[in-house]
C-alpha cells in the first residue's frame, strides 16, 4: 500500500492523484475532513503532517480548496498522452480568475515562469469560500513543478 505526502511514479502514471505539500507541524486537519473515501488521515496528534494512501485516493480535488495553507494539489501526469500533455489542479486566490481555454503562465515553487499552461477549468463555488481550483493543462514532465499559475 502506497503512503506518504508525495505520490510514487507507479501511481502517477496511473492517473490523477493528490499531492500534499504540507510542512509544517501545526494543528490543522481540514484536509482530512475534505475527502471523502478517507485517503488523507493524521495519526496520532493533530500537529503531526497528514498521510495520504494512494491507493484509495481518485484525485477528486475536493480536498485541494479545503487546505488553509494552499498546499495541496492534484497532478494527472497522462491527462493527454498523445500532446504530452499532463494537468495540474491548483489553489487559486487572486481575482481575476482566468477562465477556460485562457494561456497563461505555469509557475514553479519560487515563482519562475517555467512554461505556458492552458487552462481546463475553473472551479469556484460558494463552499470554496474564495480558493477557486484551477485546472491547466502543462507539458507532462512538469506536473511536479507547475504550483501555481500567472495571467498573460
Ligand atoms: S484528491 Fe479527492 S480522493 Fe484524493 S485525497 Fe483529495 S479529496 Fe481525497
Ligand atoms: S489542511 Fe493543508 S495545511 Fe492543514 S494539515 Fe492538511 S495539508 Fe496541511
Amino acid at each position: 500500500m502506497a503512503k506518504g505526502r508525495i505520490p510514487p511514479d507507479e501511481r502517477m502514471e496511473k492517473g490523477p492523484v493528490v499531492v500534499v505539500e504540507c510542512e509544517e507541524e501545526i494543528p490543522c486537519n481540514p484536509c482530512v475532513k475534505a475527502c471523502p473515501v478517507g485517503a488523507i488521515t493524521i495519526e496520532g496528534n493533530i500537529n503531526n503532517l497528514p498521510v495520504v494512501d494512494f491507493d484509495l485516493c481518485t484525485g477528486c480535488g475536493l480536498c485541494i480548496a479545503g487546505c488553509p495553507g494552499l498546499a495541496i494539489f492534484v497532478v494527472h501526469k497522462n491527462y493527454r498522452p498523445d500532446r504530452g500533455e499532463g494537468l495540474v489542479m491548483l489553489p487559486y486566490e487572486f481575482i481575476p480568475l482566468p477562465k477556460k481555454g485562457d494561456k497563461v503562465w505555469g509557475v514553479d515553487r519560487n515563482g519562475k515562469v517555467i512554461c505556458e499552461a492552458t487552462v481546463e477549468r475553473v472551479l469556484n463555488t460558494p463552499k470554496q469560500d474564495r480558493t477557486a481550483i484551477i485546472s491547466v493543462a502543462v507539458p507532462s514532465d512538469l506536473v511536479m513543478e507547475v504550483r501555481n499559475i500567472k495571467l498573460k
